[in-house]
């Protein structure tokens, strides 16, 4: 079993057996953190903007492919 730990707070998100590819976002301080078998990539999130992308995309289709 292999722990994976939020780069950011440390905090333990989960263990996992035979994981090449982890995707986890951490609910204490809500940053990305996604582990593959070569590298481990932390994005830290901006619930701000996500909440203002949100609400902007509200009163459009629910077309999550298309691009501005
Ligand atoms: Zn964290």
């Amino acid at each position: 079993m292999e722990e994976f730990r939020c780069k950011f707070c440390n905090r333990l998100l989960a263990k996992v057996e035979e994981a090449q590819k982890v995707e986890i976002k951490c609910p204490k301080c809500k940053t990305l953190n996604l582990y593959t078998l070569n590298e481990i990539i932390v994005v830290q999130v901006d619930e701000d903007y996500l909440r203002r992308k949100f609400n902007k995309n509200r009163d459009a289709d629910l077309d999550a492919t298309s691009s501005d």
